[in-house]
């Protein structure tokens, strides 16, 4: 775990000794950069700016020193955390209950696709830390929901830069008008853009800056490949890959090292592709589960636990997932399309090799793509390797 620094520890941090034996339980030993950096500034009370890139938990980095407030003055609504999608807020708020499960903590999840009454009763109920998604916490706010933000202490824009960016500004709008101006703003975000402008008009202080990328770049876990198919048969190198990393079947002659992945995330450009090849993936009898927008939140969440879980290790996705899931088994991304945005294909291949885990993203590019890529590799800075399929395994 070369991005950890190992001199400094958790106990070097001036949290509460509860918060650090719930790290210890997590297997948290050190804190990463921008923990060690951004934890004493949001205790000392400043607005944090913080950018590093995915995997570089900035989930902890705002919610202990949050529960590390708010244990010394239990109420609610103490903190809202706004983030982009319904699977980041309940990751988010998984983070909050392990963390906060010795302070009783009450949290309450405010996302589309889910019952607005029931929300309302939860809402009125004061939890201590309120999860939203931007639209249905101002869908909340317009249809007069009784509960009230204007007393909490802290608010958490997670996934910062999209969240400004996204068409969420009338949502942010209305959200922001009801908030205390006596707040600490918090911003995390993997990528960082013109976004700060944007935040200076959300928070009157002027904020503390962490630059991830600025740190000395750890060494390469990731590792990128693409691999040339011609269009119409796509689909039959998807399965042959998936096959190489999923089969069980160990007979395999050759003494090469066996290729196996733990966990699996295909990503498709629609909805569509997603259900086909997750259906024919499930024919050629390798389990799979799939995430998309076509899908009810309960049954996207339901397919999330199992990929987590571990019951089903092949996931395919539409973008709706690229963005923060954090599930530590995915060794294996492949990219069904070729992202149009470079920067998704970053989100994207930013679901493996966390925390300093290692990685491989695979990437399809056809005859039609090959702009494309280059997009991606400018972007990245550095080529992406040509992946080999072995003569022999494609005969098999
Ligand atoms: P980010 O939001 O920066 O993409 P997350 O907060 O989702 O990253 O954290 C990524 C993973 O790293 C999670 O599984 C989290 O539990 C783990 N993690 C976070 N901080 C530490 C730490 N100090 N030591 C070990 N693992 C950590
Ligand atoms: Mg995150």
């Amino acid at each position: 775990r070369k991005d950890f620094i190992e001199s400094s520890s958790f106990d070097s941090l001036p949290i509460k000794k509860w918060l650090k034996d719930q790290c210890r339980l997590l297997g948290f030993e050190h804190p990463t950069p921008v923990q060690y950096t951004c934890i004493p500034r949001i205790l000392e009370g400043q607005d944090i700016l913080a950018c590093a890139k995915t995997g570089s938990g900035k989930t902890a980095a705002f919610a202990l020193p949050i529960l590390d407030i708010l244990s010394d003055d239990i109420y609610g609504i103490f903190a809202l955390i706004l983030t982009p999608t319904r699977e980041l807020a309940y990751q988010i708020a998984d983070q909050f209950r392990v963390f906060g499960k010795p302070l009783g903590l009450k949290d309450c999840v405010i996302t589309g696709g889910m019952d607005m009454m029931i929300q309302n009763s939860a809402l009125t109920e004061s939890p201590h830390i309120v999860i939203a998604t931007p639209g249905r916490l101002a869908d909340h706010i317009e249809s007069g929901t009784e509960f009230s933000l204007n007393k909490i202490k802290f608010l958490v824009l997670d996934e910062a830069d999209r969240l400004l960016e996204d068409n969420f500004g009338k949502q942010l709008q209305t959200i922001f008008s009801i908030l205390p101006k006596q707040r600490q703003t918090l911003l995390f975000s993997a990528t960082i853009t013109d976004t700060i402008k944007q935040v200076q008009s959300i928070s009157e202080r002027k904020p503390f800056v962490f630059d991830g990328n600025l740190l000395h770049q750890p060494v390469e876990k990731l590792e990128q490949y693409y691999l040339l198919v011609p269009a119409n048969v796509k689909d039959a190198y998807l399965f042959h890959l998936l096959s190489l990393y999923h089969s069980n079947n160990d007979d395999d002659d050759n003494n090469n090292v066996k290729k196996h992945s733990n966990s699996t995330i295909i990503f498709t450009s629609t909805c569509r592709d997603c259900q086909i090849l997750s259906m024919m993936c499930r024919k050629f009898h390798m389990p799979s589960v799939e995430i998309h927008s076509l899908m009810k939140q309960r049954q996207r969440l339901a397919a999330l636990a199992k990929f987590k879980s571990l019951q089903v290790r092949i996931l395919f996705a539409t973008d709706v997932a690229s963005r923060g899931l954090d599930v530590p088994s995915v060794d294996l991304i492949i990219n069904h399309n070729v992202p149009f945005v470079p920067k998704e294909y970053v989100h994207r291949v930013g679901r493996t090799a966390r925390a300093g885990r290692c990685g491989t993203a695979i990437t399809l590019v056809t005859q039609y793509d090959v702009k494309l890529m280059h997009k991606i590799e400018d972007r990245i800075n550095k080529p992406l390797i040509e992946y080999r399929i072995k003569e022999k395994e494609v005969l098999k």
